[in-house]
């Protein structure tokens, strides 16, 4: 096989193989734009590298071939002593990292080139000993494992207080030394002075640091398969350290907070890499840059168009001035807020750069839901301490943590945590992920804080420079002397920017309130976005969207959020509350006669609820399940009964004493495989036919109500028979029509899919139970005890009740679907289980020609747009 790629070679659609880096640095060299030449080698290589623990076969010999070629074309030798040829070493994965994995620059220098280096620069001594102690720094920690601290506490000491520009050659050049001491010290060898053995050792760490913790953690978190692998990208350094003339910098082609266009950006003079996020001297805006390189300034400004208007969407990029030349170093379609990714794809389709359908394609259910979250009220009396950059939205409240640890601890504990930090750095991301927010005090739109949490959708207020953090002591200070300590309670808004002391109340999203239709605002940018969206969303999906509600509020939500009807009404709070003494006399019953009057007294009040739900959904269908729980449920506590009735001793109620033997009668060791649903149904003589009875004069009752009974829990055809030919009757005697189908929530109902749409009109997949029963799993212990193990070890991806297994559940479900349809082929399908709101899931029921997806009517608008999404 082929392992390496010029640039020259590869394309933007080539990501698989050559990772995001690699991919659009050949996109960018075939556009013509000034890329650094250079080569790539692919993810496959890398695998093939993890899995022998060795360099495939052949692939040094392509990179010689590669390298020597491009030595021709620089016309000169990599670290040629007179005159080096130096690269920088760069991972890039097909999903992008930001900086989870590792880049080594200046790839090439030693004791001799460096002062080749420096006649280069036109005898600039000061900037070829920066580099190359930029060098045995980079290479020192991430290729040869030492602690990076070592290098940093070594500069600082020798900084002493001043700012890195304030050292010069000769003392750079003793740090050198300095540094090759480190190594010895810590590898019992000297610092690798062969070029070509540095390069291959930095490919090499490239292709382990796929495999480390952070980077392991980072790919679960976004939930990036562990196999893929990085490529690594060999590039020709330039410069932006070389004096006042150079720079390097970062921008983006829009906001990426809102996806206002305009040029939005960080540059620092005189720096290299990673030193315009990593906070070590104040940036300019890209503004600033005009004023003082008015060409180079004009040649981003054109490029970034260029780029946005290729890749149609917003670009990130990172670039260099060497001695007044523009160099780009990467780009790739940038993250971006929940809000963004709706304003950007709508002005994208205004400005005719794509359609409709494209703009669908490029926003999420998840990003709709973060822009469901609630903010923060605006309360008069809160008390704002600082404003700092408006980095990732959402509105956090939680009790301020300095370190990642203390982050991962409390919030282990359930508590709500901020985690305050000066500058965060991928060490930090287990705390960053344990928060509910991240403020940081240094640092842009572009640091390393705002560009993590954007990408995880997590409250973000950067570089809220007022604040003094300290770590050590575990607080901050704030302008006006107010302190706050760990533990301190603190309130960040990541739309505004601001941080208040103490916990500020908070308010339904804009978006909310366009859904609920009270947003007075038709204006705003962000609502009209998610409107024109919505629409065609609707306007493509083939699945339909119900609610499960049991109350007339929630039906009123549902229809007002887009919902087509219930999916699953659970009838059992109708037996909550007062209604539970009728719920007990029905147990207790020991005639006919006590069991038809205990039922006679619930059907009125089921009747008058039945009757709200079916007015609130004004002639949409609404599913219908009865009594599903087991009895005992409804019943008090076995061990408080019991005691009361011991401490009574000879006084007990004789009530209380019959309801201990009821209870006693009806416990049960495993109560979820227990007497419950359609067996209820089936063993207490006269409850689902006061359901049934209670729903149909309910419906005669409500001019245009469409009701469909639901049967829980049938595993075999006979089951549904009885409890249908009963229902069926009493239909019948009140006079209305309604639908009566099964949940299929039992995997034998799955695999009898055939027979039992011999009964059933509809089925509706109950996945809760289904995968419950499925995996042998109990939803209600598993989670807790042992599925972070399981996912640990890649048993699956994500719970099997997060999102539908596709392989086990989902095979039972497209069987059931097929089967039942070959029986009834108008046989209505749906899904109610807390999957019928997961995005992936209903992507799922989209490709198993379900007809409608059933859920929270929270996460109705979620459902709506991901059907859509399923169906471009
Ligand atoms: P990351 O994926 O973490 O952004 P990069 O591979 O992009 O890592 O490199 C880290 C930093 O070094 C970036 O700022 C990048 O622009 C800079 N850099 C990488 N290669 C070169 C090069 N050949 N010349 C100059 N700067 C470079
Ligand atoms: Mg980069
Ligand atoms: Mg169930």
């Amino acid at each position: 096989p082929k392992y390496v790629y010029d640039f020259t070679e590869g394309n933007k659609d080539l990501k698989d193989l050559l990772g995001g880096k690699g991919a659009n640095l050949a996109e960018m060299t075939n556009l013509g734009l000034p890329v650094p030449p250079g080569f790539t080698i692919t993810t496959d290589a890398c695998r093939r590298f993890l899995a022998d623990g060795a360099l495939p076969p052949g692939l040094q010999e392509e990179i010689d071939t590669h390298l020597g070629a491009l030595e021709g074309r620089m016309g000169r030798r990599l670290g040629q002593a007179d005159d080096p040829l130096l690269v920088s070493v760069r991972s890039g994965a097909k999903f992008s990292m930001p900086g989870m994995m590792e880049t080594v620059l200046n790839i090439g220098l030693n004791d001799e080139s460096v002062h080749g280096l420096a006649k280069q620069a036109g005898g600039n001594e000061r900037f070829a000993w920066d580099s190359y102690r930029r060098l045995i720094q980079m290479f020192g920690k991430t290729v040869q494992g030492i602690d990076g601290e070592l290098f940093d506490e070594a500069f600082e000491e020798l900084k002493n207080g001043r700012g890195d520009l304030d050292l010069d050659a000769a003392e750079l050049r003793g740090l050198v030394e300095t540094f090759k001491g480190i190594v010895r010290d810590r590898t019992g060898r000297d610092f690798p002075a062969d070029p070509r053995e540095q390069l291959r050792m930095a490919i090499m760490a490239v292709f382990e640091s796929w495999n480390a913790p952070r980077a392991i953690l980072y790919r679960r978190q976004e939930r990036i398969p562990a196999d893929l692998g990085t490529a690594v990208n060999v590039c020709t350094m330039v410069f932006g350290n070389c004096g006042m003339d150079s720079g390097t910098g970062v921008a983006f082609t829009r906001d990426p907070g809102t996806g206002h266009q305009g040029v939005y950006g960080d540059y620092l003079q005189n720096a290299q890499g990673e030193d315009v996020v990593a906070g070590i001297r104040n940036t300019m805006s890209l503004q600033d840059l005009e004023g003082i390189d008015k060409n180079s300034y004009a040649e981003l400004m054109r490029i970034m168009e260029k780029l946005e208007n290729h890749y149609r969407d917003l670009c990130d990029i990172e670039f260099t001035i060497e001695n007044g030349k523009l160099w780009m170093l990467q780009t790739r379609v940038g993250k971006r807020t929940a809000g963004a990714a709706f304003r950007i794809a709508v002005q994208l389709v205004d400005q005719g750069l794509i359609d409709l359908d494209e703009a669908l394609g490029r926003v999420t259910g998840d990003q709709l839901a973060q822009l469901m979250f609630p903010r923060f009220a605006a309360d008069e009396t809160r008390e704002r301490v600082a404003k700092g950059m408006n980095a990732s939205p959402g509105a956090a409240v939680g009790k301020a943590v300095f370190s990642s640890e203390r982050a991962v601890e409390l919030a282990a504990k359930g508590e709500d945590v901020i985690l305050v930090r000066r500058e965060t750095n991928p060490d930090d991301l287990s705390g960053m992920i344990a928060a509910r927010g991240i403020l940081t005090s240094r640092g842009g739109k572009t640091s390393h804080a705002a560009v993590v949490a954007r990408g995880m959708g997590k409250t973000c207020v950067c570089g809220a420079e007022e604040l003094e953090v300290s770590v050590k002591e575990r607080r901050f200070t704030a302008p006006g002397g107010v302190e706050v300590a760990e533990g301190d309670v603190i309130s960040i808004d990541g739309s505004t920017g601001e941080v208040f002391l103490g916990e500020v109340p908070v308010v339904a999203s804009p978006v909310v309130e366009y859904f609920e239709g009270t947003h007075g605002d038709a204006g705003d940018e962000l609502v009209r976005a998610v409107h024109r969206v919505m629409t065609h969303a609707d306007s493509v999906r083939r699945l339909a969207v119900r609610a499960n509600a049991d109350n007339a509020e929630d039906a009123a939500r549902a229809r007002r959020f887009g919902g087509q009807g219930i999916g699953l009404c659970r009838t059992e709070h109708m037996f909550l509350g007062e209604r539970r003494q009728l719920v007990e006399d029905l147990v207790l019953a020991e005639s006919d006669d006590e069991r038809e009057r205990a039922l006679a007294a619930l059907e009125p009040l089921q009747k008058s609820d039945f009757i709200e739900i079916f007015q609130a959904m004004d002639g949409l269908p609404v599913t219908i399940r009865l009594i599903d729980p087991p009895l005992h449920e409804f019943l008090p506590d076995y061990t408080e009964l019991s005691v009361k009735v011991a401490l009574a001793g000879d006084r007990a109620e004789e009530k209380d004493r019959r309801l201990l033997a009821a209870v006693k009668r009806l416990h049960e060791q495993n109560p979820m495989l227990g007497l419950r649903g359609v067996r209820l149904g089936l063993v207490i003589p006269g409850l689902f036919a006061m359901q049934v009875r209670a729903i149909a004069e309910a419906a005669e009752e409500v001019p245009g109500a469409r009701a469909e009974i639901m049967i829980p829990l049938v595993g075999a055809v006979q089951e549904l028979e009885h409890v249908k030919d009963e229902a069926t009757k009493i239909l019948a005697e009140v006079g209305v029509e309604a639908l009566v189908g099964t949940m299929i929530e039992v995997p034998r109902a799955a695999l009898t899919a055939g027979q039992i749409a011999e009964a059933a009109e509809f089925f509706s997949f109950g996945t809760n139970d289904l995968t419950q029963m499925t995996w042998g799993f109990s939803r209600d212990d598993v989670e807790a005890a042992f599925f972070s193990r399981y996912l640990d070890l890649g048993v699956f991806g994500v719970s099997p009740f997060e999102t539908l297994d596709r392989d086990g559940v989902g095979r039972l479900v497209r069987l059931a679907a097929e089967e039942g349809r070959r029986t009834r082929p108008d046989l209505k399908l749906g899904i109610c289980g807390e999957h019928g709101g997961d995005p992936e899931s209903i992507h799922f029921c989209h490709e198993a020609g379900l007809d409608y997806v059933s859920c929270s009517p929270f996460r109705i608008p979620v459902a709506r747009l991901e059907a859509g999404r399923a169906a471009l």
